[in-house]
């Protein structure tokens, strides 16, 4: 089964915009703040912009200068924590050296906190509490609920370890009751482990890694991984190799790439809700 992380994302954001439609008076409001002029960064903002437009959303771009101060950026993000018409602000990573994603991440107000980056909602992600969340993980526990996926008391194996996707990940599937283990790149034998996973996610951003020798056959290969090569996008998993062993299977484009705007939509929803 190919898992069309596309075809699902359009129907989430079909239904966010007539959600959107349907409910009167302000509508939803996201900031993005860029910094710089990295060609992808732009890409992906200008793609996050168009997405909420047509939703429904009111979205603003804030473009700083590749050289503005850390001081300066916090205080952009203060008038937009202050700013009643924003309900959500997310600022596009990566950031310039010389400024702290930690430090941004924990100056966004934590019920504007669309990305889910905020110390206070990472806490509520462990704890089990309500919050805003990673829209990529968020994307992908939903994306295995719509096509009726089990993870309730399954393996899930999740190859990386980072704040944006491996960590995330974990937690909201432990929600869902699965059995997890995070690997990296200091775990021995990782084909080995892979092989146990009933669920395999791969975040590591090495195109076409996950080989027929890491899949479980009849398993779920949910590939994060996305590589701009030569050749095309590229995700982690070598989709021709392993396509005929997994029972499902995310294809890359077109898999988990377009979940991230539509869940970042619903989570700009989430805090509109919160926030009128
Ligand atoms: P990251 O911060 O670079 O983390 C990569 C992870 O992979 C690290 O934890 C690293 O381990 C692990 N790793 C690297 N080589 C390994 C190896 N040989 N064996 C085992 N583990 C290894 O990456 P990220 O931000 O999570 O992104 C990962 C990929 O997902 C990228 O391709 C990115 O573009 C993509 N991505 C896609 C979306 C989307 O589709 N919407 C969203 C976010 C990210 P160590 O920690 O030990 O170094």
């Amino acid at each position: 089964m190919i898992l069309s992380g596309r075809k699902f994302a359009k129907t989430v954001r079909r239904n966010l915009a007539e959600e959107i439609s349907k409910t009167g008076g302000r509508p939803p409001g996201l900031a993005v703040v860029i910094v710089g002029d990295n060609p992808a960064s732009q890409i992906y903002v200008s793609m996050k912009k168009k997405a909420c437009e047509k939703a429904g959303l009111i979205s603003r771009i804030v473009h700083l200068d590749e050289a503005v101060s850390e001081n300066r950026l916090l205080r952009e993000i203060e008038s937009l924590n202050q700013d009643s018409s924003i309900d959500g602000i997310l600022c596009q990573l990566p950031l310039p050296e010389h400024i702290s994603d930690e430090t941004v991440a924990s100056s966004i107000l934590p019920s504007k906190d669309v990305d889910g980056f905020h110390p206070v909602n990472v806490g509520k992600l462990w704890r089990g509490e309500e919050g805003l969340f990673p829209c990529t993980p968020v994307g992908i526990i939903a994306l295995l609920k719509h096509s009726e996926i089990r993870i309730d008391g399954v393996n899930a194996v999740i190859v990386g370890r980072s704040n944006i996707v491996g960590k995330p990940m974990a937690a909201l599937l432990l929600r869902e009751h699965a059995t997890v283990t995070i690997a990296h790149s200091h775990t021995p034998d990782l084909p080995g482990l892979c092989r146990q996973a009933d669920i395999l996610i791969t975040a590591l951003g090495k195109p076409h890694f996950i080989n027929s020798e890491y899949v479980k056959p009849g398993s779920t290969l949910i590939d994060v991984g996305i590589t701009r090569t030569s050749e095309g996008l590229r995700g982690d998993v070598d989709f021709e190799q392993v396509k005929d062993i997994c029972g499902a299977i995310t294809p890359v484009p077109g898999g988990v790439g377009p979940l991230t705007i539509a869940f970042l939509i619903s989570n700009t929803m989430k805090a509109w809700n919160r926030n009128r």
